[in-house]
């Protein structure tokens, strides 16, 4: 229990104690104090000398158990910034990343302002990709597939929340539930990571569906690989997030399944991140 008695104690203390497992300590511990008070972050910095009073107190130390305890921030809070945009999240879906903004950014580049595209984002989650489009491109149509029945309310309550009137989400494995359908661009930062992938040890609370791929971490780009070219329309292209070591096998299963103009793209930390491939025109 902690024994902090004013706003200015608790968020030093909370400090101390996140500063163990999280790298902005100092930040978690306002926005769990702010949450203990259901103030915004910004009272604190007014009111440093305020009591916490008793049940504060104790809703304080229940929240930052649990982030000790390794839980993302964003599930503790149910949000997270994307693109500018703030998304619900939930422990059924991936919290979103900033390097996944690159893909976003890469797909913005893309499309032109007034396009009326199709666009299908595969491995949706909380639908993060898929609003950030439609957001920025509100003559485009998404389509947003999950296999999770969860995550696909996450992604229809932000397309809600956002008054996006132009996403769909479908649950559905991969391209399933869009079969008969032609998209111009596919996007998907599906699972990628490695069974015995050493971070898997810092990403435990997050969904195993949506982070694992196989012993090597590609069976679900293995899958659109083989799966998109017959939904993409010709002069298509699809967009690939993957591991920062993935440049390479990504690049040899494209090629395999006949994708062309492969490229990859660094994210924001210079790491390889997305890879565009490209459907000819004029190929069956
Ligand atoms: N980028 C995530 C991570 O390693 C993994 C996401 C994914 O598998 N799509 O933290």
């Amino acid at each position: 229990m902690t024994d902090s008695s004013s706003i200015g104690t608790a968020v030093s203390d909370a400090t101390t104690r996140l500063a163990a497992v999280s790298e902005s300590a100092r930040l978690d511990a306002e926005l769990l104090v702010a949450r203990s008070i259901n103030m915004p972050r910004s009272y604190l910095f007014a009111h440093p000398e305020d009591d916490l009073d008793e049940s504060a107190q104790q809703r304080l130390e229940y929240i930052l158990e649990r982030r000790l305890r390794g839980e993302p921030m964003a599930y503790i809070t149910g949000i997270k910034e994307f693109w500018s945009l703030e998304l619900v999240v939930s422990p059924a879906t991936l919290v979103p990343r900033p390097e996944t903004e690159t893909l976003v950014s890469l797909a913005l580049q893309e499309i032109p302002r007034q396009a009326e595209w199709q666009v299908l984002d595969l491995g949706t989650g909380c639908g993060a990709i898929a609003v950030a489009i439609a957001n920025e491109r509100c003559n485009c149509a998404i389509t947003a597939v999950d296999s999770s029945i969860d995550a696909i309310a996450v992604a229809r309550q932000n397309v809600r929340q956002l008054d996006l009137s132009n996403v769909t989400c479908l649950q559905g494995d991969w391209t399933h539930p869009v079969q008969n359908r032609q998209f111009r661009v596919i996007v998907s930062n599906p699972p990628y990571v490695r069974a015995n992938d050493a971070a898997l040890e810092t990403l435990r609370a997050e969904p195993r569906m949506a982070l694992l791929a196989g012993v090597d971490g590609l069976d679900a780009i293995r899958i659109l690989a083989r799966d998109c070219r017959s939904i993409l329309e010709n002069d298509g292209v699809m967009m690939l997030e993957h591991g920062a070591d993935q440049q390479r096998s990504v690049a040899d299963i494209l090629t395999s399944c006949a994708w062309e103009q492969i490229q990859c793209h660094n994210d924001y930390a210079g790491n390889p991140r997305v890879t565009l491939a490209h459907r000819p025109a004029g190929q069956p």
